[in-house]
């Protein structure tokens, strides 16, 4: 099947066929046609599948074909969790929509607004933001959403994790209710499909390839060790596998910032990303990992989200997440674009626990090992230890000022169905 029969313009065409695709994606052919006609839509894909081309071609193809006003309101909206993915979001809307006139920004907190500010007064199109920035600048009356069209919830389920939920309340009534609503999640929990239920009409749903197949295609494995060993293994491994590229992820903010200063002194280059580092760290670290000057980026599950960072050969899990639906999206960074690669997680006993709920999820036993020289400590407790300060304190964090006051909400809309979130990321 080609982007030929899919009823996208010359001009998005040219850009697909300058990004080097073939074919379009699973999620991309079952999202683009209903999106085309109008309807609102529901899709369930996580990142590495194709998502962002499949809302934003046919989004751009959209405001394209309708007539241009003199003043250039914003007519779609794409909001993204985190502000790494705004800007690989963004990075995309510019690409696809080169041959086209139409124009884009993107907004994010963390940096200075002006500029920000300056494009906007030019006249947009398409925005790209961060729930926190926007609701500012809409409050400091700085920009308006009166003429949205198209409204794209990106990682949804992220969003609401991250307690963005009575900003994305808001932001819907900044907007006219009569609108195109799309919305992508990787998990549909009970309460993804009440935010759904809130904001779409009648959606098409949509669904790319199920999760335990992109799981069954990673390579897995675990390797049992005493929790004081795990630093001096997770070296050997990658100087003895001289691997060159591993996404590493830890569950605090502290442990990646602890790791990295480790790998340095072990000579191995390194870089952490997490939400306490400036824009400016942040994307240093992802560029030198990209370009090759960084070896291992050691990540906390939000940092890492929505990254675009294609044919991982290795992720290591440092630490195990205490929510087993991130395990599924932290190796889900290794199979991208048909690669195969490599999960390792180094498991001491206190993540007992973590593992078997991993397990459960995955519908698989993971193999494991045991490294001579690296054993378990037989005598530690398999009670997982107890994290963080009570509350998240990502609604302390610098990086999600946005969020002081919605952790809160977020916490107790999620916690039927999830454990509380108490890692400090
Ligand atoms: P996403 O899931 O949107 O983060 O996209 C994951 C990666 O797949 C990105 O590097 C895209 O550039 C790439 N991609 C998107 N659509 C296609 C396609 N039809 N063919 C090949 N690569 C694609």
């Amino acid at each position: 099947m080609s982007f030929n029969t899919l009823g996208l313009s010359e001009a998005i065409l040219k850009a697909i066929s300058k990004k080097g695709y073939n074919e379009p994606s699973p999620i991309q052919l079952k999202a683009i046609p209903p999106i085309l006609h109008g309807k609102d839509v529901l899709a369930s894909a996580q990142t590495g599948t194709g998502k962002t081309a499949g809302f934003t071609l046919p989004l751009l193809h959209i405001l394209s074909e309708s007539e241009q006003t003199k003043f250039r309101p914003i007519r779609a909206l794409v909001l993204t969790p985190t502000r790494e993915l705004a800007a690989q979001v963004y990075a995309n809307v510019k690409e696809y929509s080169e041959f086209t006139n139409l124009r884009s920004a993107v907004i994010f907190g963390g940096v200075n607004q002006k500029p920000q500010v300056a494009t906007l007064r030019q006249g947009i199109d398409v925005l790209v933001a961060t729930p926190g920035r926007l609701i500012d600048l809409q409050n400091q009356g700085l920009l308006s959403l009166k003429n949205v069209e198209i409204l794209v919830l990106d990682e949804a389920d992220r969003m609401l994790d991250m307690g963005f939920l009575r900003d994305i309340e808001r932001i819907m009534n900044m907007m006219p209710a009569k609108r195109q609503n799309l919305m992508f999640s990787a998990t549909f929990s009970k309460d993804i499909r009440k935010l759904a239920n809130g904001i779409l009409h009648h959606p098409v749903q949509v669904e790319a390839t199920p999760e335990n197949t992109t799981v069954d295609a990673i390579n897995q494995k675990v390797y049992r060790v005493a929790s004081g060993k795990k630093t001096d293994l997770i070296i050997k491994l990658i100087s003895d596998g001289n691997w060159k590229q591993v996404l590493v992820f830890t569950r605090t903010k502290h442990g990646a910032n602890k790791l990295c200063k480790k790998m340095i002194s072990a000579g191995i280059s390194a870089a952490a990303i997490h939400g306490n580092k400036s824009q400016g760290a942040r994307t240093k670290a992802l560029a030198g990992f990209k370009n090759g000057s960084v070896r291992v980026l050691v990540a906390t599950d939000i940092a890492a989200r929505g990254l675009d960072i294609p044919l991982l050969p290795h992720v290591v899990n440092f630490e195990l997440p205490n929510i087993s639906e991130d395990y599924v999206h932290r190796i889900g960074r290794t199979g991208r674009a048909g690669a195969s690669g490599q999960a390792i997680s180094l498991v001491s006993a206190d993540e007992t626990t973590y593992l078997r709920d991993i397990e459960k999820l995955v519908g698989m036993k993971i193999p494991k090992d045991i490294l001579e020289g690296f054993e378990p400590d037989p005598n530690a407790s398999t009670e997982p230890k107890k994290q963080g300060r009570g509350r998240s304190s990502r609604s302390n964090s610098k990086s999600h000022s946005q969020s002081s006051k919605k952790s809160n909400s977020s916490n107790k809309s999620s916690s039927s169905r999830r454990p509380k979130r108490t890692n400090r990321r």
